[in-house]
Order: C-alpha cells, then structure tokens, then sequence
C-alpha cells in the first residue's frame, strides 16, 4: 500500500511516499481493519519528523488522526462491522495497568500515539483495537472525510484540559493562545459550551475575526497588544480564571501574569520550547494550580463523539491536500498558516 512514511529524522525534506508492506491479513481478536480516507495532521506530526526521544521502525509511517471505511473485525469485535464510517481515537492504550483498570487510559503506563508509537495513519490502512474506533455520527448536514479525520485528536485533547482538568465553570473568564490551532479551537467551543467567557488570541486579524464568529467574546491581538495588560483590563484587574496553553516558552510568562488569584492554567504542548520558569511566591500566595493534560480516556473520548452527534463539535477543517501533496500539507503546518486542520485525503 502506499504511505507517507520517513527513513530518518530531520527536516520535512525526509517525507517521503512509499509503497509499504500491508497491515497484517489476520486480525487479532480486538482489533479492526480501516481502509483510510482522510488523514489529519497535528503538531506531534512535526515533532516525529524532527525526531523524539524512542525508536522509530523505519520506514515509519506519519500520521495520527484518521477516518476511514472498517474493511475487516477481529472475532470479539461487536462494536463495529465492516462497513461502518469510522473515525480513531489515536491514543492506544493497554486496558490492563493500574491506571487503565482505573479509567485513566491517557496515563497508560503503555501509552502510545499512532503516527509516533506505531505505524500512523497517512496510509492506505491501518490496523487498530476496536476501543479506538467510533463510528461516525449522521449528522443533517453529513461529516466529510476530512472532518471526521480532523476530530479525534484536538477535541478530545481539548475536552480534557477544559472539563476534566480546568473544570471550567459557567461566568468564568477562559484565557486560549494562539486560535489557529486545533486545540485551541476546540478549546473555544468547549469553554463556551461550559458557559464560560473566552478571550482568544492570534497573530492574525484574520484568524481573530474567525474566532468571533465561532463564538469567542474577546480577541486580542498577541503581535500587537500585551496580552496580559488587556486580560486584566477585560476583567476588572481579576485575571483570567483558567488559561489554555499549548505553546509554551513564548507565552509562559505572559500566562501567569494573566492568571487570577486561584487561577488555573492547563497545558497540553510546548510548540514553542518546553522550558519555563515562575516565581513559587506567587504560585502560593494567588493559589494556582498548574496542570498537565495529555488526550483523554474513553469516556471522555465517547462524551465527545455524543455532543458531536448532537450537533456541538465540529472540527473546522482548513484546508485538504490531495495524498500525492502531503509534504504541502505538512509545510502549511510549520508555517503556522492555518486555521483549524490541515487534513490530506486517502485514496483506499
Ligand atoms: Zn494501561
């Protein structure tokens, strides 16, 4: 089958597309068979390229975030038939640590990510547990390809940081970088489905008025306005009750100042440099709490295909690159050009 895989770290110059031996005919017993068809790409795609700290099977195959057509069920698989308009849950799980029999698949002690851990899903097909398939909800106004594909990952990232770990709260003002993003965009529908006010920013006048319509109250500019002097002037001096960070190093110090007294800050990346520092006086004495969050388990997974089967959710797509153009695709990402997905479609 033909893949976009790489045979070596570096730059994106390693992108290459290649025929690859198929999945294996034979499924185990939970596990399903899905002929792709869209593929989104996410910023871990980046950082798999650049390279990360575990070994790669060469040639590896990129991608995290799929949908496709189920072609073949292990013999326990009951949840899904072949057939079936799927999308997967990219975060695969043990379901046998202590954190897995706990409910906290993302903590698996086994965790690993498609497209990093294990072969991903800009291929042709892609053998995954059955846990990690949903069918795709049948809405009045049908799912592409590309928005089932570009739904699994940010969303559900962004659910955790907002719900479970933030548990943000209706009339709480909700601090997102950088609305381009994924994440941060889920992060915005869900802060506003939870009731909260949400300040947005970008680089971009553009990506600002985009976030306006998709419901944001307030949008800064953070090339332009110091983005913590107008949090504190939109909210009386308090600060923002919870800031959304995924980008890290560049915004860190800008994202405490923003914080209010018992503010809550979540962090799901570091795009920008993992390294960053506070001042533990201040940590204490306003309360913080500083919080990691890492995809989600399946409950939350299964909350997030509900609310989008009832309408809520859906992924804003930016822009779909034929398979023959992935290296494109993977361009605009560096770039920083986009608003919402980057997805690059499937031939099966
Ligand atoms: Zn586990």
């Amino acid at each position: 089958m033909r893949a976009w895989v790489i045979r070596a770290t570096g730059g994106l110059d390693r992108l290459e597309s290649a025929d690859v031996p198929d999945p294996e005919a034979s499924l185990e017993a939970r596990q399903v068979r899905i002929a792709l068809r869209a593929a989104a790409l996410n910023h871990l795609d980046l950082f798999v390229v650049r390279g990360l700290p575990h070994e790669y099977r060469y040639p590896h195959i990129l991608g995290a975030d799929g949908a496709g057509v189920v072609e073949a069920v292990g013999p326990d698989v009951s949840s899904v038939r072949p057939g079936d308009r799927v999308m997967i849950n990219p975060g695969i799980a043990d379901y046998s640590c202590a954190y897995c029999r706990a409910g906290e698949h993302s903590l698996c002690l086994n965790y690993g990510m498609l497209g990093e851990h294990r072969p991903g899903t800009l291929a042709q097909a892609i053998i995954v547990p059955a846990q990690n398939v949903a069918v795709i909800p049948e809405l009045p106004k049908p799912l592409t390809w590309a928005e089932a594909a570009a739904f699994s990952l940010v969303t559900l990232t962004a659910w955790r940081m907002v719900v479970t770990r933030a548990r943000v709260r209706p009339g709480e003002t909700v601090l997102v970088w950088g609305i381009g993003g994924g994440v941060s965009l889920a992060a915005l529908r869900i802060a506003k489905l939870q009731g909260a006010k949400v300040i947005g920013t970008s680089s971009s006048d553009a990506k600002l008025e985009h976030a306006r319509k998709l419901g944001a109250d307030i949008t800064l500019n953070h090339r332009t306005q110091k983005v913590s002097q107008e949090v504190r002037a939109l909210t009386n001096k308090r600060g923002a009750d919870v800031v959304i960070e995924n980008v890290g190093e560049a915004t860190w110090d800008e994202s405490l100042r923003s914080l209010g007294r018992g503010g809550r800050l979540v962090s799901c990346g570091a795009t920008t440099g993992p390294k960053v520092g506070f001042d533990m006086r201040r940590l204490f004495w306003y309360q913080w709490s500083i919080m990691g969050s890492t995809m989600g388990n399946d409950a939350e997974y299964r909350e997030i295909v509900r609310l989008l089967a009832a309408g809520e959710l859906r992924p804003v797509v930016d822009r779909v690159f034929p398979f023959a153009e992935a290296p494109a695709a993977f361009e605009r990402l560096e770039r920083g050009e986009q608003l919402g997905k980057i997805v690059v479609s499937v031939d099966s």
